[in-house]
């Protein structure tokens, strides 16, 4: 009887990409995957340091599983940078670093003889082709590239996962037409940013979209994150590739802040007009499409009225979505070594910028009332009967009292409310 192995996966999208990926590779060497870590004979934690709050949370996890007395691998980026602190929580764990997922079935092996297997530091992995059991059926994450170009003097990801790595543009078609083949609605093309895909083996992201959405079938792409600093350098050719109906109308720019003073000292490499170049750029093309970034508040040194100038940027844009997050020294960073500000300064900065983009994000919703068209049924809501659903601004659309199994079908609905969060939709064919 071959082993029950439990795998928890946090993080970004290739993160959890990451995990199907390990998951497909134990499933098909025999291991039966558990739902519960009290039900397994091995954890597996695929952990996120993209923050000092998350890092905090893995930490927490890592006690937690070590409690439970039971051959632990600690998977993702925190070994990569964090080794020292895994060791100290847990001697005996096994690491895994993010560039070693096809390793993963050795590491089982060998942590359940009872022997540590660490493997971290190694070069780039090409994650294509690989078993996979993926978490949600109607979506098929596709890693495009491993690593980034980017110098950011507050991310530890980049101290993690390296250099930038494109995975060559035929082997991601072939993975998408895989995943079509095996059901999947929606492609989600994703790496750490992909803006910068494609500059190390001559291709690009535009090339690379165009690639995918030709594929015959009926699905949609959904684009993730691309920083404003490669973007601006293929902006035309990448709205042309976004026309095509099977691209999402979607633009995921991480600004971060829309002080320049600011984003240089946060390395990003682009200033406040590239980064609005672009916005505009994609509302005048694209009215309807969503527009989501992020934004860190207080950065060291970072001024009220400096604060107040992503403010400004935040209710004049209005994007859909704002992920924000409060300015945490990660270990290795440049920005580390900054002065920081009060807790209580940074507190209430991201408590006003929560407020305005609520106030926005619910604005733009509320002009999506009286629309009509098709929408992907993603995931089940988190009540009974009631359905999530993608248009093709991937607004998210609320579908309730619907008994049937409506899972990877398309419905067409009317939006009849909406909230800051999403829509509200009745299917009416
Ligand atoms: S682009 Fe910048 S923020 Fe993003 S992973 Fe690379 S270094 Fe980190």
């Amino acid at each position: 009887m071959m082993a029950k192995v439990y795998i928890e996966a946090h993080g970004c999208s290739l993160s959890l990409s990451d995990s199907e990926a390990m998951a497909g590779i134990l499933h098909s060497v025999g291991y039966e995957l558990s739902q519960e870590p009290s039900e397994a004979d091995l954890n597996i934690l695929v952990t996120c340091i993209v923050k000092g709050p998350t890092e905090n949370r893995m930490r927490y996890r890592v006690r937690a599983l070590s409690a439970m007395e039971k051959p632990l691998i600690v998977a993702g980026c925190m070994p990569e940078v964090e080794e020292k602190v895994l060791e100290s929580l847990n001697p005996r764990a096994s690491l895994l670093g993010p560039n070693s997922i096809g390793m993963i079935a050795e590491a089982v092996a060998s942590t359940l003889s009872g022997k540590r297997f660490v493997a971290i530091r190694r070069g780039p992995e090409e994650k294509l082709g690989l078993p996979r059991l993926r978490r949600n059926p109607v979506v098929g994450i596709i890693p495009i590239a491993s690593g980034c170009l980017g110098v950011c003097s507050f991310c530890q990801v980049r101290l993690a996962r390296g250099r930038l790595y494109s995975y060559p543009p035929k082997a991601i078609v072939s993975e998408a037409i895989r995943a079509i083949k095996e059901g999947c609605r929606e492609l989600w093309l994703t790496s750490q940013d992909n803006g910068c895909y494609g500059l190390d083996i001559g291709s690009s992201l535009p090339e690379l979209i165009r690639f995918v959405a030709g594929i015959e079938g009926d699905f949609m792409v959904r684009v993730g994150m691309a920083n404003p600093t490669y973007v601006k350098q293929f902006l035309e050719e990448l709205l042309d590739a976004y026309k095509n109906e099977k691209v999402f109308k979607f633009l995921h720019i991480p600004i971060q802040s829309f002080c320049s003073r600011i984003l240089c000292l946060m390395r990003r490499g682009y200033g406040p007009d590239d980064a609005m170049e672009i916005i505009n750029a994609f509302r005048r093309t694209f009215p309807e499409g969503t527009l989501a970034t992020d934004v860190i508040v207080g950065f060291p040194t970072e001024t009220e009225e400096e604060f107040e100038e992503t403010l400004e940027f935040v209710a004049k844009v209005k994007p859909e979505i704002v992920n924000i997050s409060k300015f945490s020294p990660r270990q290795g960073t440049e920005a580390a070594r900054l002065p920081r500000l009060p807790s209580e300064v940074v507190a209430k900065r991201s408590r006003l910028l929560t407020e305005l983009s609520r106030k926005v994000s619910l604005e733009r919703n509320e002009g999506w009332i009286g629309w009509e068209g098709t929408c992907i049924i993603e995931e089940p809501g988190l009540k009974p009967n009631q359905w999530i659903g993608r248009n093709m601004a991937y607004r998210p659309i609320l579908i309730d009292e619907v008994s049937k199994n409506l899972l990877g079908k398309s419905a067409i609905v009317r939006v009849v409310g909406a909230t800051s969060r999403c829509l509200k939709g009745k299917i009416i064919a």
